[in-house]
């Protein structure tokens, strides 16, 4: 199975990338593919402005009460720029003409418009192998990044493209009323909250697909899945009372954390070479004293940037050990969040480079639980 992955012009880039991450994240036989230099782009007349009048518009796929307490505010009206459905499933058909794909490859648009319908997600019921991800919202819903619902939107499109023989089937039998099924329906919208933390297809949903899709194929999409949910538990900091897990730095200099499902740890390479600095002095740095280490830093950086030149590299090394600049600063500080959204803020706090103005800085973890295994 190929799932292509075509963004439109205003999704944010690192969104995009760490969607892919989380789809590639597990081995299988459903490839993802995706083209960074392509987008999709929306003509003037295409969109037009849609005013949503209160909560309740906005909170449901076209409309019912509820009064859960709002995580993040929106004002109403609301207006917005809204696209039909129609003008969604045009990009997938162009991008397959453009690019000559065959009629059996998905191609997803990820949007960050809002459609008439206020759907997250649907397919196309004239090419059911086209479909739309809206990637706008979700932070009005859950408490972590858009990005694990929207990668899970590309796998539930995926799979009930082949659970129901059509799409009136899929709009008459899927759950009504929410079981916890990637087939919910989810007519109000915050009843998706409950599918991506179960991250489960249920008994009938799973007998719907058998015949209808490899079963290499459907284990790889449960697992993506249930990836998915386990990593959404930690970014929210549900998880924050487990075990400390070991911090693997693999040969590829890849950081990830083995026993919190592997979730990988993305940091840029002068980060990282900062980062694995700071482990091996488990008492600390002064932040005043990181320019004694410059030469140490050059080694690191020197095997985990795969390119530029040696003196552009030093460049960057000296101007990140200044302490006149502020670099070495906001480093730790992206290293900080990056481990926070990966992990919750509470399990962050033993893994990131941390201590008081003036004082020295170190990383927490017991080194016994960090393993490299490149040396
Ligand atoms: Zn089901």
């Amino acid at each position: 199975m190929k799932v292509h992955l075509l963004k439109s012009a205003e999704v944010n880039m690192s969104l995009f990338t760490k969607v892919i991450d989380f789809l590639q994240s597990i081995t299988g036989p459903i490839s993802f593919i995706y083209d960074l230099n392509t987008t999709a782009y929306y003509e003037d007349e295409e969109i037009f402005m849609n005013q949503i009048i209160d909560r309740v518009e906005f909170e449901n796929k076209k409309t019912s009460i509820s009064t859960d307490s709002l995580m993040n505010m929106r004002i109403f009206p609301l207006e917005r720029e809204t696209v039909d459905w129609d003008v969604l499933f045009k990009k997938s058909n162009q991008y397959r003409k453009n690019n000559n794909i065959p009629n059996d490859e998905f191609i997803f648009l990820l949007t960050n418009i809002a459609n008439k319908q206020n759907w997250f997600a649907s397919l196309d019921e004239k090419m059911p192998y086209n479909g739309f991800i809206h990637t706008d919202d979700w932070d009005y819903y859950i408490n972590c990044s858009a990005a694990f619902p929207i990668a899970y939107e590309v796998i539930a499109l995926a799979l009930q493209k082949h659970m129901f023989e059509g799409l009136y089937e899929l709009r008459t039998k899927v759950h009504e009323s929410p079981i916890g099924c990637v087939n919910d329906f989810c007519y109000h919208k915050r009843e998706i909250i409950l599918k991506l933390r179960t991250g489960d297809v249920c008994e009938d949903c799973i007998e719907r697909a058998n015949g209808k899709i490899s079963v290499p194929e459907l284990h790889h999409a449960l697992q993506i899945m249930s990836s998915l949910r386990e990593k959404m538990l930690f970014a929210q900091n549900l998880k924050k009372f487990s075990p400390l897990s070991q911090l693997i730095i693999d040969p590829f200099n890849k950081i990830y954390l083995s026993d919190f499902g592997n979730i990988e740890i993305k940091l840029r390479p002068l980060e990282k070479a900062l980062y694995i600095l700071f482990l091996r002095y488990p008492s600390g740095i002064y932040h005043s004293s990181l320019s004694d280490h410059r030469i140490e830093l050059y080694e690191i950086y020197a095997t985990i940037s795969s390119m530029g030149d040696l003196a552009e590299m030093r460049i960057r090394i000296d101007d990140m050990v200044n302490t006149l600049n502020d670099s070495a600063s906001q480093k730790i500080s992206r290293i900080k969040r990056v481990f926070e959204e990966a992990i919750g803020a509470d399990l962050a706090k033993h893994y990131y480079i941390k201590g008081e103005h003036g004082q020295q800085k170190k990383i927490d973890i017991d080194r016994t639980l960090v393993k490299l295994l490149n040396n």
